[in-house]
């Protein structure tokens, strides 16, 4: 197969003289389409802005023909579209951003086109979601031992339901605590602060191993944002792939050439798959939107290879 792109992220002409198309096959004429994928993104079910009717809604303004929303520890966002009938011109792959710990540290996992009613995926939502709680819990004692005012209420409030570190931000900026969001975070909640609590997430390992389980492909989220030196991340992809992890985003929206040039040789050298997601949240965030990434480069092996044939047919490709 050979594609001719014609500029930033398009696909303008298919032809498929061999084996594996790396793009949905849209292209017909006279109307061409764009393959264009983002399999990680948030909604109101998680610390995202909008609710997924609403992103969805946005990913298809957007031009994004196959989306993957990937919300933290659950993933009824995408049960509620699913649930709500068939959509048109977008495929919805399930997706969630799983929570674990490796070396101390908060790792996200993204889980990919596993089967929603696995039990395995269902019980580990549930775990999570008490995770949370247990967790909100205990970064509330920990803000009040440093002498800040209860938060939880307020959180809970901001969150609709169990809060999360952002949320806590946002009561602290409600409060008048901190003048600017990222500031609660480098102050309290940030990787090492007082508020960021690793030790009730799962392992590594488990995660990985729940998703696979639930039949899903497990990738590494954005592997920059970490703060990890090269070599730690080297160790924990080393760690993660021999616990059965697939791949990791290449692409996240707002990322250095310099990370995608590394993410891309690291991608290689472990012979791991290549994702790509915006990590979306709220609009506001002009710099992040759904769908808007370069294409990943053709050396890499794009994550869509190892989704079921069902997905794949589904979205376009051959099974
Ligand atoms: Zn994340
Ligand atoms: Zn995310």
């Amino acid at each position: 197969m050979s594609f001719v792109r014609s500029d930033y992220g398009n696909v303008a002409r298919l032809n498929f003289t061999d084996g594996e198309p790396h793009a949905m096959q849209l292209t017909e004429e006279p109307q061409k389409r764009v393959f264009r994928p983002d399999f990680h993104c948030h909604t109101t079910a998680s610390d995202g802005h909008l609710t997924p009717p609403e992103l969805l809604q946005r990913a298809q303004d957007q031009g994004v023909t196959a989306l993957a929303v990937t919300d933290h520890d659950t993933y009824a966002g995408y049960s509620s579209l699913v649930a709500s009938g068939p959509v048109t011109g977008i495929s919805l792959i399930s997706g969630i951003e799983l929570s674990c710990v490796w070396q101390g540290r908060t790792i996200h996992i993204v889980g990919l086109d596993f089967a929603a009613q696995s039990q395995v995926m269902l019980d580990a939502v549930a775990r999570q979601q008490d995770n949370r709680w247990q967790r909100a819990q205990l970064i509330d004692e920990r803000l009040v031992k440093a002498g800040l005012p209860s938060l939880l209420a307020a959180a809970e409030t901001e969150a609709g339901g169990v809060p999360g570190r952002p949320h806590f931000a946002s009561a602290m900026l409600a409060a008048g605590l901190v003048k600017k969001h990222h500031h609660a975070f480098d102050r309290y909640l940030g990787t090492g602060k007082i508020g960021d609590i690793t030790s009730l997430w799962p392992s590594l390992e488990t995660i990985t191993q729940w998703i696979r389980e639930g039949g899903g492909v497990a990738i590494l989220a954005h592997p920059r944002k970490y703060g990890l030196t090269g070599v730690k991340l080297r160790a924990l992809l080393t760690d993660f792939m021999g616990a059965g992890g697939q791949g990791m985003e290449v692409l996240s929206a707002g990322q250095a050439d310099a990370d995608t040039r590394f993410l891309t040789l690291l991608c290689e050298q472990f012979q791991c798959a290549a994702s790509l997601g915006s990590d979306f949240h709220h609009p506001r965030n002009h710099w992040c939107e759904l769908g808007r990434l370069p294409p990943l480069p053709t050396k890499l092996t794009p994550v869509w290879q190892l989704f079921s044939a069902a997905t794949r047919q589904h979205m376009g490709l051959p099974a």
